[in-house]
């Protein structure tokens, strides 16, 4: 007992530099990544952060569909003509995806970018498609026909024009994998956020949790509330600037892959996971299945929370969260 004590004593007494949380604001992947790290020094900080910068770059070079050079481009260049041997970590994403579709029914479908784009949401558009040529949109579509060989680590898109595309996963993906490195490298906390799909670990140099500021999209001002993230990774999916109205309905940017129709009903929706990965693919599903179906799925699943906003303004959540018991 008395060895502990002194033990004790004697690490208090090493003079530490002071934690603080350092933070690098940069484009990558085509959006906004904000990487913090607590650390000792600026010193420090910005080759951690470098690290990050680094994995993250590696990733899109890997899944950008704007990167003819990427493997996912090869995919897509090769659907109807052949399988494409891949890296295991291209691979393995695949299939974790086409398990999400099956979650939820093909609301999450990466197949979905063989669509054709007959919506615009810049405000162009003037009329609506008409139901045959909504139907046709979304003929190549269907994640159930990507051809998956695991020992030859290959991937094969069987019909001509078919494309994957990981815009509603990819960034959560970086995140995720992001944070692992500096974890194994001992930072002990930190925050990516890719455009608010964010993970963290760790706490602040204070010992408080991180917290994630809620807000309501219809009104910048105003936050339901600050959000503890202590599971993980938080992700907000929804641009409410970006839809088109027809007949007094307001459809999102987000394409339900089985019908070749805008979701609608919903603004916003939050997920939190454990992993970023699936809380980005997760919240993007939820606006194709709708706040009530979106809701019920996520009760099922365990660790995973959702808060949704609707297009009325009012806020959704799962069973185990309260929006009302966090500060403002
Ligand atoms: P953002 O990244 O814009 O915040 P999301 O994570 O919800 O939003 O991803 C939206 C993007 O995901 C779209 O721009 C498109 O690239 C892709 N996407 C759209 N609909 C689907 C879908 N049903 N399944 C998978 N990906 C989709
Ligand atoms: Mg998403």
């Amino acid at each position: 007992m008395k060895i502990f004590l002194v033990f004790f004593m004697i690490v208090l007494c090493i003079p530490g530099e002071a934690q603080e949380v350092y933070n690098r604001t940069l484009k990558l992947m085509g959006s906004r990544f904000d990487i913090s790290v607590v650390a000792s020094s600026e010193e420090e900080a910005n080759k951690e952060i470098d690290v990050a910068v680094d994995e993250i770059s590696r990733i899109e070079k890997i899944i950008s569909s704007w990167d003819p050079g990427s493997q996912t481009s090869e995919i897509n260049r090769n659907a109807g003509i052949k399988p494409v041997v891949v890296d295991r970590e291209l691979f393995d994403l695949i299939k974790r995806a086409m398990v999400i579709s099956k979650l939820t029914d093909g609301a999450f479908d990466i197949s979905y970018a063989s669509m054709d784009k007959i919506w615009k949401f810049d405000g162009s558009m003037k009329e609506m498609p008409s139901p045959e040529e909504i139907k046709n949109s979304v003929s190549r579509v269907g994640y159930s026909k990507i051809v998956l060989d695991e020992t030859n680590s290959s991937v094969y898109l069987p019909e001509e024009g078919m494309k994957i595309g990981f815009g509603a996963i990819g960034k959560g993906y970086a995140a995720d994998k992001a944070k692992a490195l500096l974890m194994s490298k001992g930072v002990p906390a930190g925050i990516i956020n890719a455009s608010g799909d964010m993970n963290t670990w760790g706490k602040q140099p204070d010992g408080e949790d991180w917290k994630v500021a809620i807000t309501n999209p219809l009104n910048k001002n105003s936050a339901y509330g600050l959000v503890p993230i202590n599971k993980g990774a938080v992700v907000t999916s929804g641009d409410y600037e970006k839809f088109v109205e027809f007949n007094g309905i307001r459809y999102a940017h987000i394409i339900d892959p089985r019908t070749g129709y805008p979701a609608h009903g919903i603004i916003s929706a939050t997920v939190f996971a454990p992993s970023a990965e699936l809380a980005d693919a997760l919240a993007t599903s939820i606006f194709v299945m709708g706040c009530e179906v979106g809701i019920a799925r996520i009760n099922q699943l365990p660790n995973i929370e959702c808060i949704i906003i609707d297009d009325q303004g009012t806020v959704h959540t799962s069973d185990h969260i309260n929006i009302n018991k966090y500060e403002k």
